[in-house]
């Protein structure tokens, strides 16, 4: 059911009914478990994930293994989906870069796989629409529909990450539709399997987790995972940020940047991102610059600026080139480590914040309108 009006500041509490993971979305020590065997379970992740892309990249299970026998397979048909996930849809880039529709039940969601020299990236979604209304967003113009499960996620992990078999896939973010912290027990199951052994062992730090500031889900999130955070901040004042993400009402940046700095001391190893989409005329001034500077002071982040991404409907735009350098120059002067992250795949809207699962934006383009009239 899409989200009801004036729900969307608070934490969504969904309930959560009793749900078999399909078998690959299921732990090592489940698969070990169920197998009777860690030599099976490893025999059979190492049939799912690490076929060459010469064979069927299906998640169907076949009848048996050479690794494991009819029987022992014959168990795992409880953990066979009635339907299995399915790419609708492919758009291709100049850039490389590919944007899947993908069908997970009736669910409709985008995931985005994004080439880069030696390390391509999947960009994965966590829910069916999103449960946050960030007026920048093409993904909150759908309103929310409902949490993906682990294996839907890993799913879009499995279909995708095929496009350039030569080159291997390194870094997953979650950063396609949802909000990550709303929806975090699945995250972080689907986070595990990616970095367990068997898996795709992805290294933990090469997992990033978007999240535009759940508190609580950022705390605990800290406390349980080893892979990487990404705060999308976006604003330089409580005020400015209020306008543009409504849940900073709930949990101001000054607490978010604050569970930062503490965690950076308690965990000096780990690396984390903040991310600032940058829009024309809104926070792209030199005292941004200033005061986004004084925010980070003494926290152990590396900050990712994010020209906008136009899509249908909305009236941002992205600052010129110009101002960019001259903001990115700034941030630099100041002690900031600091990166232009440039769009790709633009023109099959499969950057930052484009994604709508194939929706009108018009909700979006409302949203934005009466973001715009109160600044
Ligand atoms: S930016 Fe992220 S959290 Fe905000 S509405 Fe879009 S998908 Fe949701």
């Amino acid at each position: 059911m899409p989200q009801q009006e004036g729900s969307h500041l608070q934490t969504p509490h969904m309930r959560t009914e009793a749900h078999t993971p399909a078998y690959w979305a299921m732990t090592l020590e489940e698969l070990t478990a169920k197998l009777h065997s860690r030599q099976r379970a490893l025999g059979l992740l190492r049939w799912l994930w690490h076929r060459p892309p010469t064979l069927p990249q299906t998640l169907e299970l076949p009848p048996h293994l050479e690794a494991v026998g009819h029987r022992w397979l014959s168990l795992l048909q409880p953990h066979m989906p009635p339907l299995l996930p399915e790419v609708l849809q492919r758009l291709q880039a100049e850039d490389g870069t590919c944007k899947a529709l993908l069908g997970l039940g009736e669910a409709r969601v985008e995931a985005v796989y994004i080439p880069q020299r030696g390390r391509n990236t999947l960009c994965l979604s966590c829910q069916y629409g999103c449960t946050r209304r960030c007026v920048f967003c093409a993904t909150a113009s759908m309103g929310f529909m409902r949490h993906l499960k682990a294996e839907e996620m890993l799913a879009q992990f499995f279909l995708l990450r095929w496009v350039r078999p030569e080159v291997a896939v390194r870094n997953v973010v979650f950063m396609g539709m949802g909000e990550p912290m709303d929806n975090l027990e699945e995250v972080l199951r689907a986070v595990q399997i990616l970095t367990q052994p068997g898996g795709p062992c992805l290294r933990a730090q090469k997992v990033t987790v978007s999240t535009s500031g759940i508190l609580p889900g950022m705390q605990r999130f800290l406390e349980e995972s080893q892979a990487s955070l990404a705060l999308s901040l976006n604003a330089t004042t409580e005020e400015q940020r209020n306008r543009l993400m409504p849940q900073n009402r709930l949990w101001p940046m000054g607490e978010l940047l604050a569970l930062l700095r503490r965690y950076g001391k308690l965990q000096p190893k780990r690396e984390h991102f903040v991310s600032y989409l940058m829009l024309k005329g809104l926070n792209d001034s030199e005292e941004d610059a200033v005061r986004l500077a004084h925010l980070l002071k003494g926290i152990p982040v590396r900050l990712n600026l994010i020209p906008f991404n136009a899509h249908e409907g909305s009236p941002f735009e992205a600052p010129s080139i110009e101002k960019l350098k001259g903001f990115w120059q700034n941030l630099k002067a100041a002690g900031v480590r600091c990166l232009v992250r440039w769009p790709k795949g633009q023109e099959v809207a499969a950057a930052c914040g484009q994604l709508a699962g194939g929706a009108s934006t018009r909700r979006g383009q409302k949203l934005a309108a009466s973001a715009e009239a109160k600044t």
